[in-house]
C-alpha cells in the first residue's frame, strides 16, 4: 500500500475533520463541549449572520480556544514532510474542509482552505476594504464592529447556505484537472466535496486513495483503494514516513 513519492507529479491531497480528531478537535466543539447537531445547523447558519450576529459568534468564536490549544499529530506532520520531501517538478495541493489551521501549524505550504479559517474575522459586507485578520478573541459578549463601515464582523469562515468561495474552489479543480494521485482523508467520500472531487481526479487517471475511520455509505467507486483505520497510524505508514 506504500505510496513512492518519486512516482509521482502532481499530487492532490483532501482532509476533512477525521484528520483532526487526535488533536482533540471535533467538529464544532463549543465552550461547554460538543454542540447539539441541530444547534449547529441553526447557529451556523448564513441567515443567522444578519438577524442573530451573535448566535454566529457563540458557535464560532467558541471554537477559537480549544483551536488555539489544539496541536497537530503525526497525521498533519506526516503531510508536511512528504510535501518537504518532493522534488522541484512536483507539485503538490492541499484541500481542507477544515477551519482549524493545523496544517499550516504543521508546516504544510501549499493549502487551500475551501471553507476558511476560525482564527481570522473580516467584515461582513463583501465590499468593504477592511482586510481579514487573525484574530483570537471569541466576542462571546459582543459582537464586534468593522472600525472601516460599522457593519458587523463575522468569522471568516463558510457557513451553513453560503457558497465555498470562488478562489479555493478554482484553486482545487484547477489541480485536480491533471493530477496523477489523489487522497482523500477523514472526509465523507461519498458525499461533496470528497465525491465530486476524486471523479475529477479517475478522469485524470489519477490513483485514488480513500483513507478514513469507516468505510463509505453509499461507497463511491471513483476510490480504487480504501484503507480504515486512524489518520495517524494509517497516514505516516502509507507514505512510508515516521510520525
Ligand atoms: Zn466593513
Amino acid at each position: 500500500m506504500r505510496i513512492d513519492r518519486s512516482q509521482y507529479t502532481r499530487v492532490v491531497v483532501l482532509t476533512g475533520a477525521g484528520i483532526s480528531v487526535a488533536s482533540g478537535l471535533r467538529p464544532y466543539r463549543g465552550p461547554d463541549g460538543v454542540w447539539e447537531e441541530h444547534d449547529v445547523e441553526r447557529l451556523g447558519q448564513a441567515s443567522a449572520l444578519v438577524e442573530r450576529p451573535a448566535d454566529t459568534w457563540r458557535l464560532f468564536g467558541g471554537m477559537r480556544a480549544p483551536v488555539l490549544a489544539a496541536r497537530p499529530n503525526a497525521a498533519h506532520r506526516a503531510l508536511a514532510q512528504w510535501e518537504a520531501g518532493l522534488g522541484a517538478g512536483q507539485e503538490f495541493l492541499l484541500v481542507t474542509q477544515n477551519v482549524d489551521g493545523l496544517h499550516q501549524l504543521a508546516g504544510s505550504r501549499n493549502v487551500c482552505e475551501l471553507h476558511g479559517n476560525v482564527m481570522r474575522t473580516r467584515c461582513s459586507d463583501p465590499a468593504c476594504s477592511y482586510p481579514q485578520v487573525h484574530d483570537e478573541e471569541t466576542h462571546q459578549r459582543a459582537v464586534p464592529v468593522c472600525p472601516v463601515c460599522g457593519s458587523a464582523l463575522r468569522p471568516a469562515v463558510v457557513l451553513f447556505g453560503e457558497e465555498i468561495p470562488a478562489l479555493p474552489l478554482w484553486t482545487a479543480k484547477r489541480a485536480l484537472r491533471d493530477c496523477d494521485l489523489f487522497i482523500a482523508i477523514g472526509t465523507s467520500g461519498s458525499v461533496a466535496p470528497a465525491s465530486n472531487f476524486v471523479r475529477g481526479a479517475e478522469y485524470a487517471g489519477a490513483r485514488t486513495i480513500y483513507l478514513n475511520l469507516e468505510p463509505m455509505q453509499p461507497p463511491q467507486p471513483a476510490f480504487k483503494e480504501q484503507y480504515f483505520g486512524r489518520a495517524e497510524e494509517l497516514l505516516p505508514e502509507l507514505l512510508g514516513l515516521g510520525g
